[in-house]
């Protein structure tokens, strides 16, 4: 008997477009757990990071680098036999929790990726302290894609509460020496994008910093707090309009679209989390445990492997994890909203965005004029 998934996926959801997997028509249980040499995936090239965020997860929650992130850099010999073992990923998102320009062999990285017509992007995220010129010539030399930059401040002072270590000036220095690059090579890459993060102390310099995206040619955008008990904005007319999507929290995001903002569930399918020393996570969110190592045993066979699909048939709703599957500890897989319906509409967004609504990654964008 053909399972089909309209079960958990209406019919008029199917048509359109589709990201990783290959069909027009119905998809099938098959489809959903087959493999499919995956053309982008995620491989973190550095989980150490130098600075001290008050909520982020590596100083809030220490227990989840001494677990399956660990504490470490992607190396060079590993990232070159990753891309000719695998030449269907043609992009790679270098950024995951942690700061990639603190990995010593970076330089050797993106050159490598660039030689081997291989995309590099940065979009969860960087702190950009510590970046050496030599490093910002690479990085337009070498035609580094994207690079998302988190500067949630407009000056010092309200950029330092929360990058707590950073130097805002520091980081405009940094923006303006790979400016200068783009401009000696006349290159448009790489693309790059201010994230600010509003909180209460840094909501009265908002317009500020968009002046100045748009001054060093940054594309800015709100990125909205995880955790809504720290120094959460006043002002949420301003940031509900700024944001783009009439939201102030995530909470809001999700009460108007019926979507969780942030849920990477769906990256299982479409972007792969690897942790930097090879160990597959399959999804951003997933510091509990992996489903083996692709350095050692290839992409195909970890993505085929029977701990891999039970993260998929968790998150589809057609098992119970097991204590095993990393799933089962997860934050969102216990959140009182039921997993199904979460999945449902985050899958739903990921693979056919949503008409009238904001996509995942569109969401939060703010188009300047
Ligand atoms: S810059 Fe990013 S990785 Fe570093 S402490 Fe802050 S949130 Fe964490
Ligand atoms: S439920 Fe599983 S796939 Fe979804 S975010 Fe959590 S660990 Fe990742």
């Amino acid at each position: 008997m053909v399972f089909t998934i309209s079960s958990v996926f209406s019919k008029a959801a199917l048509q359109g477009r589709r990201y990783g997997l290959h069909f027009n028509q119905m998809i099938t249980k098959a489809d959903l757990l087959s493999y499919v040499p995956p053309t982008f995936v995620r491989l973190s090239a550095c989980s150490a990071c130098q600075l001290a965020c008050p909520v982020c997860d590596p100083h809030t929650r220490p227990e989840k680098r001494n677990g399956v992130l660990g504490w470490g850099y992607l190396r060079a010999k590993d990232f070159a036999a990753f891309i000719r073992a695998n030449p269907s990923v043609k992009t790679i998102e270098l950024s995951h929790s942690g700061e990639i320009f603190l990995n010593p062999e970076l330089g050797a990285i993106i050159k490598d990726a660039c030689e081997q017509g291989v995309t590099l992007t940065a979009r969860s995220g960087v702190n950009f302290n510590r970046v050496s010129p030599a490093m910002c010539e690479d990085l337009v030399k070498y035609r580094f894609r994207y690079l998302n930059v988190a500067i949630d401040g407009g000056d010092e002072e309200s950029y330092a509460k929360y990058r707590v270590g950073g130097s805002f000036t520091q980081v405009i220095n940094n923006i303006k020496t790979l400016n200068f690059y783009k401009e000696k090579y006349d290159s448009a890459l790489p693309e790059l994008e201010w994230q600010f993060i509003p909180f209460a102390h840094n909501e009265h310099v908002v317009l500020k910093a968009m002046t100045l995206a748009r001054e060093l040619k940054m594309v800015f955008k709100i990125k909205l707090n995880s955790r809504t008990e720290y120094a959460p904005v006043k002002n949420k007319a301003l940031i509900r309009y700024l944001s783009g999507s009439n939201s102030a929290t995530r909470q809001e995001y999700s009460d108007q679209y019926g979507l969780s903002l942030y849920l990477s569930c769906y990256q299982l399918w479409t972007a792969p989390q690897i942790n930097w020393d090879g160990k597959m996570t399959g999804c951003c969110a997933n510091y509990f445990g992996d489903t083996g190592n692709v350095f050692q045993d290839g992409l195909e066979a970890v993505m085929k492997s029977k701990r891999y699909l039970d993260m998929k048939m968790t998150v589809l709703g057609l098992i119970k994890p097991g204590s095993d599957v990393p799933c089962s500890r997860c934050p969102s897989y216990l959140s009182e909203v039921p997993m199904t319906t979460m999945i449902r509409s985050t899958l739903k967004s990921a693979l056919f965005p949503v008409p009238g609504a904001p996509s995942l990654s569109e969401a939060l964008s703010l188009k300047q004029s």
